[in-house]
């Protein structure tokens, strides 16, 4: 069965002004259509067609390089539409005793995300994510994921210039003060912790 381009879990407006309608028009409805679509066209009639998305990503790391990055940009945008929220409430108690843990406070933890996110070199993705226990941020470059790492990640931020140059035009730290301080979606976070298990892009 082929992948289907999943519905904003908001409405177009809900994260202005971090991303406008106008952005979401195009990431969602046009890239993000567009590597669903290359998905598709990869695996129809082959015996991945049937496949989860991260059993999809998985086999074609390191295989098929074309099918990776269009898979594995399937599954990250959909993550990142969820990792945000017009009110994304506060971290679980179990997640916000290990950010404590990890690096001494929610603020701490969104200010170096920030940080991260304003540091990595061209297009990529940067991630919330627990392994064993313990919370980390990690990097991916251009369309890589954390989607079959051994990592759970529990929310990320696309830092490719598509997702905020309409807004922000060449200002990334604009984009990511505006995302982390008001729009991410600590609900998410706390269920993906409390599942233990990698998040399922849908069908
Ligand atoms: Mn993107």
């Amino acid at each position: 069965m082929a992948f289907e381009l999943i519905d904003l879990p908001y409405p177009d407006t809900a994260l202005d002004p971090a991303i406008s309608a106008e952005t979401l028009s195009y990431h969602h409805g046009k890239h993000h259509q567009a590597y669903i679509d290359k998905t598709n066209a990869a695996i129809e009639g082959t015996d991945l067609a049937d496949k989860p998305l991260k059993e999809v990503i998985a086999s074609a790391r390191g295989s098929d390089q074309g099918l990776f990055n269009n898979a594995a940009q399937s599954w990250n945008h959909g993550f990142y539409w969820h990792s945000m929220a017009a009110d994304g409430g506060s971290p679980s108690d179990e997640l916000t005793s290990m950010i404590d843990d990890a690096f001494g406070s929610v603020d701490d933890l969104k200010s170096k995300l920030k940080d991260r996110g304003a540091g990595h070199f061209a297009s990529g993705w940067v991630w919330l994510a627990e392994k064993g226990g313990v919370l980390s941020i990690e990097e991916t470059h251009d369309g890589d994921t954390l989607a079959d790492s051994g990592f759970n990640p529990l929310l990320t931020i696309d830092v490719w210039e598509h997702a905020y140059y309409l807004d922000h035009q060449n200002k990334r730290p604009a984009y990511l003060d505006a995302v982390v301080d008001s729009k991410l979606n600590w609900s998410f976070a706390s269920e993906n912790l409390a599942r233990g298990t990698t998040w399922q892009y849908p069908g």
